[in-house]
Protein backbone atom coordinates (compact mmCIF):
# COMPACT_ATOMS: atom_id res chain seq x y z
CA UNK A 1 0.00 0.00 0.00
CA UNK A 2 2.47 2.37 0.64
CA UNK A 3 4.53 1.80 -2.60
CA UNK A 4 0.90 2.21 -4.45
CA UNK A 5 0.52 5.77 -2.66
CA UNK A 6 3.77 6.85 -4.13
CA UNK A 7 2.78 6.79 -7.51
CA UNK A 8 0.38 9.55 -7.14
CA UNK A 9 1.73 13.26 -6.43
CA UNK A 10 2.13 13.47 -2.44
CA UNK A 11 -0.30 16.18 -2.12
CA UNK A 12 -3.12 13.92 -3.87
CA UNK A 13 -2.40 10.62 -2.38
CA UNK A 14 -5.72 9.82 -2.04
CA UNK A 15 -5.91 8.94 -5.60
CA UNK A 16 -4.45 5.24 -4.36
CA UNK A 17 -7.64 5.41 -2.34
CA UNK A 18 -9.61 2.55 -5.06
CA UNK A 19 -6.29 0.54 -4.80
CA UNK A 20 -6.30 0.22 -1.17
CA UNK A 21 -9.90 -0.77 -1.05
CA UNK A 22 -9.43 -3.41 -3.50
CA UNK A 23 -6.46 -4.80 -1.14
CA UNK A 24 -8.14 -4.46 1.66
CA UNK A 25 -12.04 -6.24 1.18
CA UNK A 26 -9.12 -9.09 -0.65
CA UNK A 27 -7.53 -9.24 2.86
CA UNK A 28 -10.57 -8.91 5.18
CA UNK A 29 -13.28 -10.26 2.71
CA UNK A 30 -15.62 -6.68 2.94
CA UNK A 31 -15.07 -3.21 3.40
CA UNK A 32 -17.02 -2.30 7.17
CA UNK A 33 -16.44 0.28 9.76
CA UNK A 34 -12.74 -0.90 10.76
CA UNK A 35 -11.49 -1.18 6.98
CA UNK A 36 -13.12 2.76 6.01
CA UNK A 37 -11.39 4.24 8.89
CA UNK A 38 -8.51 2.85 8.58
CA UNK A 39 -8.30 3.64 5.03
CA UNK A 40 -9.22 7.12 5.60
CA UNK A 41 -6.99 7.71 8.62
CA UNK A 42 -4.09 6.32 6.44
CA UNK A 43 -4.81 8.95 3.51
CA UNK A 44 -5.80 11.66 5.61
CA UNK A 45 -9.41 11.89 4.42
CA UNK A 46 -13.09 11.66 6.49
CA UNK A 47 -14.55 8.60 6.75
CA UNK A 48 -17.33 9.75 5.00
CA UNK A 49 -14.93 10.19 1.94
CA UNK A 50 -14.47 6.41 1.84
CA UNK A 51 -17.89 5.51 2.73
CA UNK A 52 -19.38 7.23 -0.63
CA UNK A 53 -16.78 5.43 -2.83
CA UNK A 54 -17.55 2.11 -1.22
CA UNK A 55 -21.27 2.20 -2.36
CA UNK A 56 -20.79 3.93 -5.34
CA UNK A 57 -18.64 1.24 -7.44
CA UNK A 58 -20.15 -2.09 -7.68
CA UNK A 59 -17.07 -4.62 -6.69
CA UNK A 60 -17.15 -2.75 -3.56
CA UNK A 61 -19.06 -4.40 -0.69
CA UNK A 62 -19.97 -3.89 2.77
CA UNK A 63 -21.31 -7.11 3.98
CA UNK A 64 -18.98 -10.15 3.20
CA UNK A 65 -19.27 -12.46 0.16
CA UNK A 66 -18.50 -16.19 0.30
CA UNK A 67 -14.54 -17.37 -0.41
CA UNK A 68 -15.48 -17.69 -4.19
CA UNK A 69 -17.80 -14.64 -5.84
CA UNK A 70 -19.32 -15.85 -8.72
CA UNK A 71 -20.38 -13.44 -11.02
CA UNK A 72 -22.61 -13.73 -14.36
CA UNK A 73 -22.77 -11.06 -16.54
CA UNK A 74 -26.60 -10.35 -17.60
CA UNK A 75 -25.75 -7.37 -20.21
CA UNK A 76 -27.30 -8.19 -24.17
CA UNK A 77 -24.97 -9.98 -25.36
CA UNK A 78 -24.89 -12.55 -22.71
CA UNK A 79 -28.54 -12.65 -22.52
CA UNK A 80 -28.86 -13.24 -26.02
CA UNK A 81 -26.75 -16.15 -25.67
CA UNK A 82 -28.56 -17.89 -22.50
CA UNK A 83 -26.81 -16.36 -19.52
CA UNK A 84 -30.46 -16.79 -17.60
CA UNK A 85 -29.67 -20.31 -17.75
CA UNK A 86 -26.45 -20.16 -15.92
CA UNK A 87 -27.87 -18.12 -13.32
CA UNK A 88 -30.66 -20.67 -12.61
CA UNK A 89 -28.65 -23.38 -12.62
CA UNK A 90 -26.34 -21.71 -9.87
CA UNK A 91 -29.13 -20.48 -8.11
CA UNK A 92 -30.37 -23.76 -7.77
CA UNK A 93 -27.17 -25.96 -7.35
CA UNK A 94 -26.21 -22.94 -4.11
CA UNK A 95 -29.72 -23.22 -2.91
CA UNK A 96 -29.28 -19.41 -1.79
CA UNK A 97 -30.45 -16.22 -3.67
CA UNK A 98 -28.26 -13.82 -5.26
CA UNK A 99 -25.99 -12.14 -3.32
CA UNK A 100 -26.27 -14.40 0.15
CA UNK A 101 -23.60 -16.52 0.76
CA UNK A 102 -23.97 -20.32 1.10
CA UNK A 103 -24.06 -21.29 4.54
CA UNK A 104 -20.27 -22.98 4.00
CA UNK A 105 -19.27 -19.74 3.42
CA UNK A 106 -17.86 -20.89 0.56
CA UNK A 107 -20.00 -18.97 -2.09
CA UNK A 108 -21.55 -15.96 -3.19
CA UNK A 109 -23.53 -15.43 -6.88
CA UNK A 110 -24.03 -12.16 -8.20
CA UNK A 111 -25.26 -10.40 -11.24
CA UNK A 112 -22.89 -7.99 -12.84
CA UNK A 113 -22.92 -5.27 -16.03
CA UNK A 114 -20.79 -7.00 -18.63
CA UNK A 115 -17.59 -8.24 -18.06
CA UNK A 116 -16.18 -7.59 -21.80
CA UNK A 117 -16.52 -11.52 -22.80
CA UNK A 118 -19.43 -10.87 -25.08
CA UNK A 119 -18.10 -12.61 -28.07
CA UNK A 120 -17.43 -15.52 -25.96
CA UNK A 121 -20.64 -15.57 -23.56
CA UNK A 122 -22.19 -16.39 -21.60
CA UNK A 123 -19.70 -15.14 -19.42
CA UNK A 124 -18.48 -15.94 -15.35
CA UNK A 125 -16.04 -14.85 -13.36
CA UNK A 126 -15.26 -16.35 -10.30
CA UNK A 127 -12.78 -14.18 -8.07
CA UNK A 128 -10.32 -13.23 -10.76
CA UNK A 129 -10.69 -15.46 -13.35
CA UNK A 130 -13.28 -15.52 -16.54
CA UNK A 131 -14.67 -18.04 -17.40
CA UNK A 132 -16.26 -18.00 -21.45
CA UNK A 133 -18.46 -20.24 -23.02
CA UNK A 134 -20.58 -21.25 -19.93
CA UNK A 135 -23.33 -24.10 -19.66
CA UNK A 136 -25.40 -24.71 -16.88
CA UNK A 137 -23.68 -28.02 -16.89
CA UNK A 138 -20.27 -26.80 -16.92
CA UNK A 139 -21.27 -23.59 -14.15
CA UNK A 140 -22.31 -27.11 -11.70
CA UNK A 141 -19.30 -28.85 -12.77
CA UNK A 142 -17.05 -25.78 -11.31
CA UNK A 143 -18.88 -25.60 -8.03
CA UNK A 144 -18.74 -29.08 -7.36
CA UNK A 145 -14.99 -28.95 -7.96
CA UNK A 146 -14.03 -26.24 -6.12
CA UNK A 147 -15.74 -27.89 -3.24
CA UNK A 148 -14.18 -31.05 -3.69
CA UNK A 149 -10.58 -28.72 -3.96
CA UNK A 150 -11.17 -26.02 -3.05
CA UNK A 151 -9.70 -24.08 -5.30
CA UNK A 152 -9.96 -22.48 -8.90
CA UNK A 153 -9.39 -24.35 -11.62
CA UNK A 154 -6.71 -22.55 -14.14
CA UNK A 155 -8.20 -20.48 -16.68
CA UNK A 156 -7.48 -19.28 -20.26
CA UNK A 157 -8.98 -16.78 -22.34
CA UNK A 158 -10.83 -18.30 -25.29
CA UNK A 159 -8.19 -17.89 -28.54
CA UNK A 160 -8.86 -15.36 -31.03
CA UNK A 161 -10.57 -16.34 -34.27
CA UNK A 162 -8.05 -17.12 -37.45
CA UNK A 163 -7.59 -14.40 -39.75
CA UNK A 164 -10.94 -13.95 -41.98
CA UNK A 165 -9.70 -12.83 -46.30
CA UNK A 166 -11.81 -9.84 -45.36
CA UNK A 167 -9.47 -8.39 -42.74
CA UNK A 168 -6.66 -6.65 -42.43
CA UNK A 169 -4.61 -7.30 -39.10
CA UNK A 170 -2.31 -5.10 -37.83
CA UNK A 171 -2.80 -4.57 -34.17
CA UNK A 172 -3.99 -8.39 -34.41
CA UNK A 173 -1.01 -8.87 -36.81
CA UNK A 174 1.71 -10.41 -33.59
CA UNK A 175 -0.56 -12.24 -31.76
CA UNK A 176 -2.42 -14.25 -34.73
CA UNK A 177 0.91 -15.92 -35.09
CA UNK A 178 1.36 -19.19 -33.72
CA UNK A 179 3.20 -19.19 -30.73
CA UNK A 180 3.13 -15.37 -30.22
CA UNK A 181 3.17 -15.23 -26.08
CA UNK A 182 3.14 -11.38 -25.78
CA UNK A 183 6.01 -11.34 -24.03
CA UNK A 184 9.12 -8.76 -24.61
CA UNK A 185 11.43 -11.05 -26.16
CA UNK A 186 8.66 -11.69 -28.54
CA UNK A 187 7.84 -8.38 -29.44
CA UNK A 188 11.08 -7.11 -29.61
CA UNK A 189 11.39 -10.16 -32.40
CA UNK A 190 8.55 -8.42 -34.46
CA UNK A 191 10.22 -5.43 -34.41
CA UNK A 192 8.70 -4.08 -31.17
CA UNK A 193 10.46 -0.92 -29.58
CA UNK A 194 11.85 0.37 -32.64
CA UNK A 195 9.14 2.81 -33.03
CA UNK A 196 10.16 4.27 -30.00
CA UNK A 197 13.59 4.54 -30.90
CA UNK A 198 12.71 6.25 -33.88
CA UNK A 199 10.39 8.68 -32.19
CA UNK A 200 12.78 9.39 -29.40
CA UNK A 201 15.12 10.94 -32.16
CA UNK A 202 12.37 13.51 -33.78
CA UNK A 203 10.99 16.85 -31.97
CA UNK A 204 8.02 16.28 -30.50
CA UNK A 205 5.77 18.73 -32.47
CA UNK A 206 7.08 16.85 -35.49
CA UNK A 207 5.57 13.55 -33.78
CA UNK A 208 2.35 15.21 -33.36
CA UNK A 209 1.89 16.25 -36.37
CA UNK A 210 2.69 13.03 -38.02
CA UNK A 211 -0.10 11.11 -35.81
CA UNK A 212 -2.44 14.30 -36.78
CA UNK A 213 -1.78 13.58 -40.41
CA UNK A 214 -2.44 10.21 -40.12
CA UNK A 215 -6.33 11.66 -39.33
CA UNK A 216 -6.22 8.63 -37.05
CA UNK A 217 -9.40 9.09 -35.23
CA UNK A 218 -10.00 7.94 -31.25
CA UNK A 219 -11.23 4.33 -30.94
CA UNK A 220 -13.03 4.64 -27.65
CA UNK A 221 -16.22 6.04 -28.90
CA UNK A 222 -16.65 9.53 -29.92
CA UNK A 223 -14.18 9.47 -32.93
CA UNK A 224 -12.05 12.56 -32.37
CA UNK A 225 -9.08 13.13 -33.94
CA UNK A 226 -6.25 12.05 -31.57
CA UNK A 227 -3.74 14.08 -33.54
CA UNK A 228 -6.07 17.47 -32.28
CA UNK A 229 -6.76 16.30 -28.81
CA UNK A 230 -2.59 16.32 -28.67
CA UNK A 231 -2.79 19.67 -30.08
CA UNK A 232 -5.43 21.14 -27.83
CA UNK A 233 -3.40 20.53 -24.85
CA UNK A 234 -2.25 23.56 -22.86
CA UNK A 235 1.54 23.76 -22.73
CA UNK A 236 1.59 27.73 -21.55
CA UNK A 237 0.50 26.81 -18.03
CA UNK A 238 4.11 25.43 -16.56
CA UNK A 239 1.93 22.48 -14.82
CA UNK A 240 3.00 18.85 -15.25
CA UNK A 241 0.87 17.11 -18.34
CA UNK A 242 -0.01 13.72 -17.75
CA UNK A 243 -1.43 11.08 -20.08
CA UNK A 244 -4.51 8.82 -18.99
CA UNK A 245 -5.08 5.24 -21.11
CA UNK A 246 -8.66 4.62 -20.80
CA UNK A 247 -8.88 1.01 -20.09
CA UNK A 248 -12.24 0.79 -18.76
CA UNK A 249 -13.56 -1.13 -21.82
CA UNK A 250 -17.48 -1.53 -20.27
CA UNK A 251 -19.68 -0.88 -23.74
CA UNK A 252 -21.75 -3.87 -23.57
CA UNK A 253 -20.95 -5.71 -26.78
CA UNK A 254 -17.19 -4.08 -26.86
CA UNK A 255 -14.62 -6.77 -25.97
CA UNK A 256 -11.17 -5.70 -27.94
CA UNK A 257 -9.29 -3.77 -25.60
CA UNK A 258 -8.59 -6.85 -23.35
CA UNK A 259 -7.24 -8.75 -26.89
CA UNK A 260 -5.01 -6.05 -26.72
CA UNK A 261 -3.91 -5.70 -23.25
CA UNK A 262 -3.51 -9.71 -22.85
CA UNK A 263 -2.41 -10.95 -25.72
CA UNK A 264 0.12 -7.75 -26.87
CA UNK A 265 0.78 -5.81 -23.97
CA UNK A 266 4.34 -4.14 -25.61
CA UNK A 267 2.39 -2.96 -28.02
CA UNK A 268 0.35 -0.66 -25.95
CA UNK A 269 2.88 0.17 -23.70
CA UNK A 270 4.98 1.35 -26.48
CA UNK A 271 2.24 3.34 -27.69
CA UNK A 272 1.79 5.10 -24.42
CA UNK A 273 5.54 5.68 -24.14
CA UNK A 274 5.20 7.30 -27.85
CA UNK A 275 2.65 9.60 -26.85
CA UNK A 276 3.98 11.13 -24.20
CA UNK A 277 7.09 11.87 -25.40
CA UNK A 278 4.96 13.86 -28.42
CA UNK A 279 2.71 15.43 -25.53
CA UNK A 280 5.50 16.14 -22.91
CA UNK A 281 4.27 13.70 -19.54
CA UNK A 282 6.28 12.34 -17.56
CA UNK A 283 4.25 10.07 -16.05
CA UNK A 284 1.35 8.14 -17.47
CA UNK A 285 -1.54 5.98 -15.57
CA UNK A 286 -3.45 3.26 -16.80
CA UNK A 287 -6.55 3.02 -15.86
CA UNK A 288 -7.91 -0.18 -16.19
CA UNK A 289 -11.54 -1.96 -15.24
CA UNK A 290 -11.69 -3.98 -11.86
CA UNK A 291 -13.04 -6.58 -13.79
CA UNK A 292 -9.48 -6.93 -15.62
CA UNK A 293 -7.49 -8.07 -12.27
CA UNK A 294 -5.47 -10.55 -14.20
CA UNK A 295 -4.88 -7.76 -16.95
CA UNK A 296 -3.99 -5.87 -13.79
CA UNK A 297 -1.17 -8.63 -12.68
CA UNK A 298 -0.15 -9.13 -16.26
CA UNK A 299 0.50 -5.35 -17.35
CA UNK A 300 2.14 -4.51 -14.26
CA UNK A 301 4.61 -7.71 -15.04
CA UNK A 302 5.48 -6.48 -18.22
CA UNK A 303 6.07 -3.08 -17.10
CA UNK A 304 8.47 -4.17 -14.67
CA UNK A 305 9.98 -6.40 -17.31
CA UNK A 306 10.30 -3.42 -19.89
CA UNK A 307 11.85 -1.27 -16.70
CA UNK A 308 14.39 -3.55 -16.38
CA UNK A 309 15.35 -3.23 -20.11
CA UNK A 310 15.32 0.49 -19.69
CA UNK A 311 12.46 1.25 -21.69
CA UNK A 312 10.57 2.32 -18.57
CA UNK A 313 11.77 4.39 -16.15
CA UNK A 314 15.08 7.16 -16.13
CA UNK A 315 16.53 7.99 -19.04
CA UNK A 316 14.77 5.78 -21.48
CA UNK A 317 17.46 3.72 -24.09
CA UNK A 318 19.49 6.47 -23.29
CA UNK A 319 18.28 9.28 -25.03
CA UNK A 320 17.50 10.86 -21.23
CA UNK A 321 13.62 10.85 -21.78
CA UNK A 322 11.73 9.71 -18.31
CA UNK A 323 8.84 8.49 -18.10
CA UNK A 324 7.10 6.29 -15.41
CA UNK A 325 3.56 4.20 -16.71
CA UNK A 326 1.60 3.29 -13.51
CA UNK A 327 -1.58 1.14 -13.47
CA UNK A 328 -4.62 2.36 -11.76
CA UNK A 329 -7.60 -0.46 -10.86
CA UNK A 330 -10.96 0.59 -11.62
CA UNK A 331 -13.81 -0.94 -9.36
CA UNK A 332 -16.87 -2.07 -11.60
CA UNK A 333 -18.41 2.01 -12.74
CA UNK A 334 -19.50 2.09 -16.53
CA UNK A 335 -19.34 5.84 -16.12
CA UNK A 336 -15.78 5.69 -15.70
CA UNK A 337 -15.25 5.27 -19.52
CA UNK A 338 -16.33 9.01 -19.80
CA UNK A 339 -13.14 10.71 -19.71
CA UNK A 340 -13.84 13.49 -16.92
CA UNK A 341 -15.78 10.97 -14.81
CA UNK A 342 -12.56 8.64 -15.40
CA UNK A 343 -10.40 11.47 -13.92
CA UNK A 344 -12.79 12.02 -11.13
CA UNK A 345 -12.23 8.30 -10.13
CA UNK A 346 -8.23 8.39 -10.90
CA UNK A 347 -8.50 11.11 -8.00
CA UNK A 348 -9.94 9.07 -5.78
CA UNK A 349 -13.80 10.06 -6.01
CA UNK A 350 -16.80 8.72 -7.18
CA UNK A 351 -16.49 9.06 -11.01
CA UNK A 352 -19.00 12.28 -11.17
CA UNK A 353 -18.08 13.49 -14.94
CA UNK A 354 -17.52 16.89 -14.72
CA UNK A 355 -19.15 19.90 -17.34
CA UNK A 356 -16.84 20.98 -19.76
CA UNK A 357 -15.60 23.10 -20.63
CA UNK A 358 -12.86 23.23 -19.76
CA UNK A 359 -11.64 20.39 -21.30
CA UNK A 360 -9.11 17.72 -20.04
CA UNK A 361 -6.24 19.57 -22.04
CA UNK A 362 -6.33 22.07 -19.73
CA UNK A 363 -8.08 21.28 -16.70
CA UNK A 364 -7.34 17.32 -16.64
CA UNK A 365 -5.90 15.27 -13.83
CA UNK A 366 -4.75 17.08 -10.71
CA UNK A 367 -5.89 20.23 -12.39
CA UNK A 368 -3.53 19.71 -15.14
CA UNK A 369 -2.97 19.16 -18.80
CA UNK A 370 -4.19 15.85 -19.48
CA UNK A 371 -4.52 13.55 -22.46
CA UNK A 372 -7.09 10.62 -22.31
CA UNK A 373 -6.17 7.99 -24.99
CA UNK A 374 -8.44 4.91 -25.24
CA UNK A 375 -6.41 1.69 -25.55
CA UNK A 376 -6.52 0.66 -29.39
CA UNK A 377 -5.99 4.64 -30.15
CA UNK A 378 -2.51 3.98 -28.86
CA UNK A 379 -1.94 0.07 -30.06
CA UNK A 380 -2.10 2.47 -33.14
CA UNK A 381 0.56 4.65 -32.41
CA UNK A 382 3.85 2.42 -32.93
CA UNK A 383 2.00 1.57 -36.42
CA UNK A 384 2.19 5.22 -37.81
CA UNK A 385 5.52 6.09 -36.52
CA UNK A 386 7.29 3.45 -38.21
CA UNK A 387 5.33 3.48 -41.31
CA UNK A 388 4.36 6.95 -41.60
CA UNK A 389 1.51 8.48 -41.47
CA UNK A 390 1.06 8.57 -45.33
CA UNK A 391 0.79 5.31 -45.14
CA UNK A 392 -1.63 4.80 -42.24
CA UNK A 393 -3.27 7.56 -44.47
CA UNK A 394 -3.89 5.21 -47.51
CA UNK A 395 -5.16 2.50 -44.95
CA UNK A 396 -9.34 2.88 -44.98
CA UNK A 397 -11.68 6.04 -46.45
CA UNK A 398 -10.86 9.42 -46.22
CA UNK A 399 -12.20 10.89 -42.55
CA UNK A 400 -12.19 6.92 -41.22
CA UNK A 401 -7.99 6.13 -42.21
CA UNK A 402 -6.15 2.70 -40.74
CA UNK A 403 -8.12 -0.55 -39.58
CA UNK A 404 -10.85 -0.86 -36.67
CA UNK A 405 -11.21 -3.67 -34.06
CA UNK A 406 -14.59 -5.00 -34.28
CA UNK A 407 -16.52 -7.12 -31.46
CA UNK A 408 -19.01 -8.86 -33.29
CA UNK A 409 -21.39 -10.40 -30.86
CA UNK A 410 -24.63 -11.27 -30.50
CA UNK A 411 -27.21 -13.92 -32.75
CA UNK A 412 -23.97 -14.40 -35.07
CA UNK A 413 -22.34 -18.17 -35.84
CA UNK A 414 -18.85 -16.77 -35.50
CA UNK A 415 -18.69 -13.81 -32.59
CA UNK A 416 -15.57 -12.90 -32.30
CA UNK A 417 -13.09 -9.76 -32.19
CA UNK A 418 -11.48 -9.04 -36.02
CA UNK A 419 -9.50 -5.84 -37.51
CA UNK A 420 -11.17 -4.67 -40.59
CA UNK A 421 -9.97 -1.44 -42.83
CA UNK A 422 -12.55 1.21 -42.31
CA UNK A 423 -15.07 1.33 -45.24
CA UNK A 424 -13.82 -1.48 -46.68
CA UNK A 425 -16.02 -3.70 -45.17
CA UNK A 426 -20.04 -3.40 -44.77
CA UNK A 427 -22.32 -4.52 -42.09
CA UNK A 428 -23.92 -7.26 -44.27
CA UNK A 429 -20.02 -8.81 -44.89
CA UNK A 430 -19.64 -8.58 -41.04
CA UNK A 431 -22.59 -10.65 -40.18
CA UNK A 432 -22.69 -13.05 -43.12
CA UNK A 433 -19.26 -13.36 -44.78
CA UNK A 434 -17.03 -13.14 -41.70
CA UNK A 435 -19.66 -13.69 -38.70
CA UNK A 436 -21.15 -16.99 -40.84
CA UNK A 437 -24.44 -15.50 -40.73
CA UNK A 438 -27.09 -15.25 -38.01
CA UNK A 439 -27.23 -18.35 -35.65
CA UNK A 440 -29.96 -19.81 -36.17
CA UNK A 441 -30.12 -19.14 -40.15
CA UNK A 442 -33.10 -16.67 -39.17
CA UNK A 443 -32.93 -12.69 -41.18
CA UNK A 444 -31.25 -10.59 -39.28
CA UNK A 445 -33.93 -8.44 -37.52
CA UNK A 446 -31.58 -5.69 -36.66
CA UNK A 447 -27.68 -4.56 -35.73
CA UNK A 448 -26.18 -2.30 -33.12
CA UNK A 449 -23.24 -0.65 -34.29
CA UNK A 450 -21.04 0.69 -31.85
CA UNK A 451 -22.14 -1.09 -28.66
CA UNK A 452 -25.25 -0.87 -26.85
CA UNK A 453 -26.15 2.78 -26.37
CA UNK A 454 -25.79 3.66 -29.88
CA UNK A 455 -29.33 3.46 -32.31
CA UNK A 456 -30.10 -0.22 -33.57
CA UNK A 457 -30.04 -0.25 -37.35
CA UNK A 458 -32.63 -2.30 -39.08
CA UNK A 459 -31.86 -5.39 -41.13
CA UNK A 460 -33.26 -5.00 -43.58
CA UNK A 461 -29.77 -1.82 -44.40
CA UNK A 462 -26.91 -3.46 -43.96
CA UNK A 463 -25.15 -2.89 -47.07
CA UNK A 464 -23.73 0.13 -44.83
CA UNK A 465 -19.96 0.06 -44.84
CA UNK A 466 -18.30 0.16 -41.99
CA UNK A 467 -16.89 3.86 -41.06
CA UNK A 468 -17.63 6.29 -38.91
CA UNK A 469 -19.64 8.73 -41.57
CA UNK A 470 -21.50 5.53 -43.36
CA UNK A 471 -22.90 4.75 -39.74
CA UNK A 472 -23.22 7.96 -38.50
CA UNK A 473 -25.18 8.95 -42.07
CA UNK A 474 -27.40 5.79 -41.48
CA UNK A 475 -28.41 7.06 -38.53
CA UNK A 476 -26.24 5.69 -35.87
CA UNK A 477 -22.49 5.55 -34.69
CA UNK A 478 -19.64 3.59 -35.16
CA UNK A 479 -18.54 4.16 -31.03
CA UNK A 480 -16.36 1.93 -29.65
CA UNK A 481 -16.45 -0.47 -32.82
CA UNK A 482 -18.73 -3.23 -31.45
CA UNK A 483 -21.88 -4.87 -33.49
CA UNK A 484 -24.70 -6.69 -32.08
CA UNK A 485 -26.27 -8.63 -34.32
CA UNK A 486 -30.49 -9.49 -33.37
CA UNK A 487 -32.28 -12.28 -35.69
CA UNK A 488 -35.54 -12.66 -36.46
CA UNK A 489 -38.05 -14.09 -33.44
CA UNK A 490 -36.20 -12.54 -30.55
CA UNK A 491 -37.64 -10.87 -27.70
CA UNK A 492 -37.59 -6.98 -28.87
CA UNK A 493 -39.11 -5.51 -25.86
CA UNK A 494 -36.69 -7.97 -23.65
CA UNK A 495 -33.77 -6.64 -25.15
CA UNK A 496 -34.77 -3.35 -24.64
CA UNK A 497 -35.61 -3.60 -21.15
CA UNK A 498 -31.94 -5.17 -21.10
CA UNK A 499 -30.42 -2.18 -22.47
CA UNK A 500 -32.06 0.04 -20.26
CA UNK A 501 -31.40 -1.68 -17.26
CA UNK A 502 -28.01 -1.61 -18.01
CA UNK A 503 -28.32 2.49 -18.27
CA UNK A 504 -30.37 3.00 -14.93
CA UNK A 505 -27.90 0.58 -12.76
CA UNK A 506 -24.88 2.71 -14.42
CA UNK A 507 -26.30 6.22 -14.15
CA UNK A 508 -24.09 8.21 -11.44
CA UNK A 509 -26.98 10.09 -10.59
CA UNK A 510 -25.73 13.63 -10.86
CA UNK A 511 -28.49 14.83 -13.05
CA UNK A 512 -32.16 14.64 -12.77
CA UNK A 513 -33.37 13.66 -16.18
CA UNK A 514 -30.73 10.93 -16.73
CA UNK A 515 -31.34 9.87 -12.47
CA UNK A 516 -35.05 9.55 -12.69
CA UNK A 517 -35.41 9.18 -16.53
CA UNK A 518 -33.06 5.68 -16.50
CA UNK A 519 -35.42 4.47 -13.88
CA UNK A 520 -38.69 5.11 -15.40
CA UNK A 521 -37.50 3.85 -18.85
CA UNK A 522 -36.89 0.23 -16.85
CA UNK A 523 -40.38 0.30 -15.06
CA UNK A 524 -42.23 1.27 -18.09
CA UNK A 525 -40.12 -1.52 -20.18
CA UNK A 526 -40.16 -3.84 -17.09
CA UNK A 527 -44.35 -3.28 -17.22
CA UNK A 528 -44.55 -3.55 -20.76
CA UNK A 529 -42.22 -6.87 -20.57
CA UNK A 530 -44.23 -8.77 -18.20
CA UNK A 531 -47.41 -8.48 -19.93
CA UNK A 532 -48.86 -5.66 -18.40
CA UNK A 533 -48.40 -2.33 -20.61
CA UNK A 534 -50.76 -0.06 -21.01
CA UNK A 535 -51.68 1.61 -25.12
CA UNK A 536 -49.83 4.45 -23.69
CA UNK A 537 -47.11 3.32 -22.42
CA UNK A 538 -45.54 3.53 -25.77
CA UNK A 539 -45.61 7.24 -26.60
CA UNK A 540 -44.76 7.58 -22.50
CA UNK A 541 -41.68 5.78 -23.06
CA UNK A 542 -40.89 8.00 -26.02
CA UNK A 543 -41.63 11.43 -24.75
CA UNK A 544 -39.64 9.92 -21.36
CA UNK A 545 -36.10 8.99 -23.55
CA UNK A 546 -36.81 12.60 -25.35
CA UNK A 547 -36.67 14.07 -22.48
CA UNK A 548 -33.76 12.31 -21.20
CA UNK A 549 -31.68 12.99 -24.96
CA UNK A 550 -29.41 16.49 -24.73
CA UNK A 551 -30.30 17.35 -21.39
CA UNK A 552 -27.80 16.03 -19.17
CA UNK A 553 -24.11 16.51 -17.92
CA UNK A 554 -22.32 13.74 -20.16
CA UNK A 555 -23.10 11.73 -22.97
CA UNK A 556 -24.77 8.82 -20.64
CA UNK A 557 -28.05 10.39 -21.11
CA UNK A 558 -27.87 9.83 -24.59
CA UNK A 559 -26.44 6.46 -24.79
CA UNK A 560 -29.65 5.52 -22.49
CA UNK A 561 -32.25 7.33 -24.30
CA UNK A 562 -30.94 6.68 -28.14
CA UNK A 563 -31.20 2.71 -28.04
CA UNK A 564 -34.88 3.03 -27.09
CA UNK A 565 -35.85 5.44 -29.13
CA UNK A 566 -34.99 3.40 -32.21
CA UNK A 567 -35.73 0.32 -30.69
CA UNK A 568 -39.13 2.64 -30.97
CA UNK A 569 -38.78 3.78 -34.21
CA UNK A 570 -38.11 0.88 -35.91
CA UNK A 571 -39.82 -2.21 -33.75
CA UNK A 572 -42.39 0.00 -32.89
CA UNK A 573 -45.17 -2.61 -33.49
CA UNK A 574 -43.51 -5.15 -30.81
CA UNK A 575 -43.86 -2.37 -28.53
CA UNK A 576 -47.59 -1.83 -28.97
CA UNK A 577 -48.07 -5.31 -28.87
CA UNK A 578 -46.67 -5.68 -25.63
CA UNK A 579 -49.01 -3.00 -24.37
CA UNK A 580 -52.15 -5.09 -25.56
CA UNK A 581 -51.64 -8.02 -23.48
CA UNK A 582 -50.03 -9.71 -25.92
CA UNK A 583 -46.26 -9.22 -24.73
CA UNK A 584 -44.00 -10.75 -22.18
CA UNK A 585 -40.87 -12.53 -22.38
CA UNK A 586 -40.14 -15.58 -24.77
FE1 LIG B 1 -24.29 11.16 -14.33
FE2 LIG B 1 -26.17 10.46 -16.11
FE3 LIG B 1 -25.66 13.01 -15.64
FE4 LIG B 1 -23.83 11.53 -16.92
S1 LIG B 1 -25.88 12.03 -17.67
S2 LIG B 1 -23.46 13.00 -15.30
S3 LIG B 1 -24.14 9.56 -15.86
S4 LIG B 1 -26.49 11.52 -14.16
Amino acid sequence: MDELITHYPPEHKRAAVLWLLHLLQAHCGCLGREQVEWTAAKLGLQPINVWELVRFYPMFSEAPRGRFHLTVCRTLSCAQCGCGKIFQALEKKLGVPLDAVTPDGLFTLSAVECLAACGNGPALMINDLLFEHMTPERAVALVDQIRATGALPPQALAPLRPAHPLERRLLLANMSQPGYTGSLADYVAAGGYEALKKALALKPEVLTAEVADSELRGRGGAGFPCGMKWRFLDRKSGKPVYLVCNGDESEPGTFKDRQLLYRDPHQLLEGILITCHAIGAKVAYVYLRGEFPDGAELLEREIAVARARQLVGQNILGTGFDCEIYLHRGAGAYICGEETGLIESLEGKRAYPRIKPPFPAVYGLFGCPTVVNNIETLCNIPLIVRQGASWYHQLGVPRSTGTRLISLSGSVKRPGVYEIENGKVTLWQLIHDIGGGTLHERAVKGVIPGGSSMPVLPGDKLDIPIDFEAIRQAGSSAGSGAAIVLEEGEDIVGHALNVAQFYAHESCGQCTPCREGTLWMEKLLHRMHAGGGRPEDVDLLQDVADNIDGQTICALGEAAAWPIKAFLKHFRGEFEQACNGKGGAT
